[in-house]
């Protein structure tokens, strides 16, 4: 079935965030102290985020990808991954995570049903690491990624967000990287998202640095097609590369034209668009799946046709934006 917004974009990815709270807490994810938890009873039980999985794939979602906080932490995520990829419909499954408890939980994962993750890792070298995630053990995250490599948990896709200042001089260790490993580096620009304290307007760099640095070292990028299907990327091999590069860039070349993605939050709120403050709560219709299913068709027919996130980072003064941090949408 085909599932289309007011601006008649097919709509048929949803991405759920089964927890706001994270072992990190990226500079430009939270809080110094990181974020008011939501308590456990206000958080959307399995149970309940099934139920709009079955809802939403009867009407034309087929992709989901699970996110946060951080999806790790929550208990017993590997039976609700079993639980959605037998879903009839879904048939990509995916999961976006700080990648530090992978070791732990990659096989477990690939065995209940999870295709491919996606890793956040925004330094390589183990301080800078540190200062950016505010707690994080730099091989703890490596470890994550090997053992996604390891587990066929494919393509490996790493999330890497560019932040002027702080780690715009490793694009080349990056480019590196994937050169030797076959992993997926896409680079992301720093959103004005939420409401912490690293200063958007000073650290914000579009991703056209990525396309300089890497011609000024002579690593020409040659634009391939996405691996492993669609999305909102622009790939690029290096020669000789195992991987790709990809690039994503919200700010300076926004693909809201093509965006085919739905979120549920933590708190089970539907949300059409990461940054407008609009969404509605699942919880009233959750035991009627008409209703559901009419309820997620009335908040993607007044999706906007764009967010209004800016490089000054004054967004949305008309219509100011969601102050919901990334940790509690999901991102
Ligand atoms: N904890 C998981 C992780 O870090 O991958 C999943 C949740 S995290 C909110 C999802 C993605 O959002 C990460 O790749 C993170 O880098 C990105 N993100 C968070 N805040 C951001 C911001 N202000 N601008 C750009 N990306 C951001
Ligand atoms: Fe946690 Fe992911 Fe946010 Fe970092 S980006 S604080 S790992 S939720």
């Amino acid at each position: 079935m085909l599932l289309t917004d007011g601006q008649g974009r097919k709509h048929d990815y949803l991405r759920i965030s089964v927890t706001d709270r994270c072992n990190l807490r990226c500079v430009y994810c939270m809080g110094d102290d990181g974020i008011e938890q939501t308590s456990h009873s206000a958080i959307l039980s399995y149970e309940d985020i099934l139920k709009v999985v079955f809802a939403g794939a009867e009407i034309g979602i087929s992709k989901i990808r699970i996110t946060g906080g951080e999806p790790l932490v929550r208990k017993n995520l590997v039976k609700l991954i079993r639980k959605i990829a037998a879903v009839p419909g879904i048939s990509d499954l995916a999961m976006t995570t700080n990648g530090t408890l992978l070791p732990r939980y990659a096989a477990e994962l690939k065995e209940a049903g999870l295709k491919r993750v996606n890793i956040s890792i925004d330094s390589l070298n183990p301080v800078k690491y540190h200062n950016i995630t505010r707690c994080g053990e730099l091989q703890q995250a490596l470890a994550g990624i090997e053992a996604a490599l390891q587990h066929d948990l494919k393509p490996v896709k790493l999330n890497t967000v560019l932040i002027k200042g702080v780690n715009d001089d490793e694009v080349l260790d990056f480019l590196q990287l994937a050169r030797e490993k076959p992993l997926h580096i896409r680079f992301i620009e720093y959103m004005p998202i939420g409401d912490h304290d690293l200063g958007y307007s000073n650290h914000y760099l579009p991703l056209s640095y990525i396309r300089e640095t890497a011609e000024k070292a002579k690593l020409p990028l040659t634009p391939v097609p996405l691996p492993g299907g669609a999305g909102p990327a622009e790939s690029y091999n290096i020669a000789g590369g195992k991987g790709t590069i990809g690039l994503i860039h919200p700010i300076s070349k926004h693909f809201c034209d093509s965006c085919n993605r739905l979120r549920l939050t933590a708190e089970g709120a539907l949300k059409a668009c990461l940054y407008w403050q609009d969404e509605k709560p699942v919880q009233p219709v959750l035991d009627d799946k008409k209703a559901l299913q009419a309820l997620i068709r009335e908040v993607l027919s007044s999706k906007p046709l764009e967010h209004q996130m800016t490089a000054d980072g004054k967004c949305g003064l008309v219509n100011p934006g969601t102050m919901r941090t990334m940790s509690k949408t999901g991102g």
